[in-house]
């Protein structure tokens, strides 16, 4: 696609770089360089109804609901190849009510029963009404996506995630995110949408009456490309890849591994800051404590929930595993040298294995078999007696200190994998109503900008602990639907009432 010539009409709001004085920046980081050009029009040679800025599972959700509105829309990427952090995740995405779920006979989930379970998570601290859009919305979009665009789900239902009360974990068969990426675009591509890449967008055109009317991109070779639109939607994710940011406003996670896509680096939040945004939920991110080092791959939870156990370099339990794997991040950071070993045995490791980045794990040598206590003890380099009556305390009927029960005792051989905990996304983002329409400060909705994924705040409250399994890409794809109803009516509204 061909973008126009900048007209140099927009007077520059700058946001983020070296000097920037943001709140969410904080000073002196180096945040990429943000603007909010204002302008009565934007003179760009090509225009679309809805222009979508990330193309991850969010922002390729949203162009496929659009296309099936009838709405033309095109994704602009900075990467060359679309993969953003839902490649790299595990890609599965929590539903209730679905068709994948009943053929596999759970048909007792609901909306509400959804809705429960995210805020029970978040001790009722997750944004009501996008919550409950959300849990109703999740559902039919991974229909959608399944019925018209060929994503064919299967639900994992072999052990619960943490907080999740029915089995409703949607993957595609590889359980893998590379795969329902590489589905996703597949899908936009046979609906013939266009992807811009190697396009990162670093302005958004907004008249005085704060209506979105375009955006500037980047390309490779510094020039700028405009693209006038009628909608906009941020799909561009969080800030997990902004250093500074995280420095600022996730303390703890400083110097945490960094499991996701460093592109995301906040630009929604910059730009929402420089447009007077109301910004949401900073505190909350997903950490991940079972993040295999010095590998730098996840290691599913599905093995603490069935059982396996977290011991560090002392050779003690230090948390309940089941309340959930991230705060667990936190948890392992704070062992002595912020590691500790996931061990469990021969039944764990062959339910481990059903996952591939434990495979990539093992390939690579993370794996430690152990025939005893003792060798384990070696393996973690801590005390044999020690060690010897954690594993011991499991075989009690009784709840052990932290409230866990154990159904039985881990049998040798054992295994152990060392981890550290991880930061995987943040969920603090653009405040956006139930159809992610983006918040002012004092509540009000701007007309056609829109934010959904990771780029909105998410439903898992201001801290670590609030994060349900599958909030991420339940904000990307219920958000992605979402945003694209609400787009296609303002476009359909726009015909009638030009
Ligand atoms: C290891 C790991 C495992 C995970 N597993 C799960 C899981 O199983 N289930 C779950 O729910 N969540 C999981 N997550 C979280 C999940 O990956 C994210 O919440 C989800 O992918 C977010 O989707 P998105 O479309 O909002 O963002 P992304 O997939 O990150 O896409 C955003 C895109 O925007 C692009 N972009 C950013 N800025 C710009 C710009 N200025 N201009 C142009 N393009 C831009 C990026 O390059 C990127 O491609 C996991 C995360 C990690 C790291």
């Amino acid at each position: 696609m061909s973008g126009g010539v900048v007209s140099g009409g927009g007077v520059d709001v700058g946001v983020g770089g070296r000097a920037g004085v943001s709140v969410v920046a904080g000073a002196g980081t180096a945040s990429p360089v943000r603007h909010i050009r204002r302008a009565p029009r934007i003179d760009a040679e090509t225009h679309v109804s809805v222009a979508i800025v990330g193309a991850g599972a969010c922002g390729l959700t949203t162009a496929l609901m659009l296309h099936d509105a009838g709405v033309d829309c095109v994704l602009l990427e900075r990467d060359a190849v679309p993969a953003g952090s839902t490649a790299l995740s595990s890609g599965f995405v929590p539903a209730p009510g679905t068709r994948a779920q009943r053929a596999q006979g759970i048909d007792d989930d609901s909306a509400e029963r959804f809705l429960t379970d995210i805020q029970a998570k978040a001790h009722g601290r997750a944004a009501a009404e996008l919550a409950r859009a959300y849990a109703g919305a999740v559902g039919p979009a991974v229909d959608a996506l399944e019925a018209r665009h060929g994503i064919e789900w299967i639900v994992l239902d072999d052990f619960l995630y943490p907080g999740h009360s029915r089995h409703r974990m949607h993957a595609l068969a590889p359980k893998s995110g590379a795969a329902l990426m590489a589905a996703l675009l597949a899908a936009v591509e046979s609906a013939g949408i266009p992807v811009v890449t190697r396009a990162e967008v670093d302005s958004l055109w907004m008249d005085d009456a704060d209506r979105a009317l375009g955006i500037g991109y980047r390309r490779p070779d510094g020039r700028e490309e405009l693209l006038g639109c009628d909608v906009l939607v941020l799909a561009c994710n969080g800030f997990g890849g902004n250093a500074g940011m995280v420095r600022s406003l996730l303390p703890e996670m400083a110097h945490a591994a960094f499991g996701g896509h460093v592109g995301n680096d906040g630009s929604a939040i910059l730009w929402g800051e420089a447009l007077g945004a109301r910004l949401r939920d900073l505190g909350g991110y997903q950490g991940h404590g079972s993040w295999v080092t010095p590998q730098g791959a996840l290691m599913s939870w599905a093995v603490m929930m069935e059982g396996g156990v977290q011991i560090n370099r002392e050779g003690r339990r230090f948390h309940d595993e089941t309340l959930g794997y991230s705060e667990a991040a936190v948890h392992v950071l704070a062992q002595p040298g912020g590691v500790a070993w996931n061990v469990f045995d021969e039944p764990l490791l062959a339910l481990a294995r059903g996952f591939p980045d434990f495979r990539e794990a093992e390939a690579a040598g993370a794996l430690r078999r152990c025939e005893g206590v003792a060798e384990l003890a070696a393996s973690i380099g801590c005390d044999p007696a020690t060690l010897q009556a954690t594993l011991d305390s499991m075989g009690s009927a009784a709840p052990a200190s932290d409230g866990r029960v154990f159904r039985r005792a881990l049998e040798s051989p054992y295994f152990a994998v060392k981890v550290t905990g991880a930061l995987f996304h943040t969920q603090g983002g653009l405040d956006v109503a139930g159809d992610m329409r983006v918040l002012r400060a004092d509540g009000s909705a701007f007309a056609n900008l829109l934010a959904a994924g990771g780029a909105a705040g998410g439903v898992s409250g201001d801290a670590v602990w609030g994060y349900l399994s599958g909030n991420g890409l339940l904000s990307a794809v219920a958000g992605g639907y979402l945003a694209a109803r609400t787009a296609a009516a303002f476009i359909e509204s726009a015909k009638e009432n030009p």
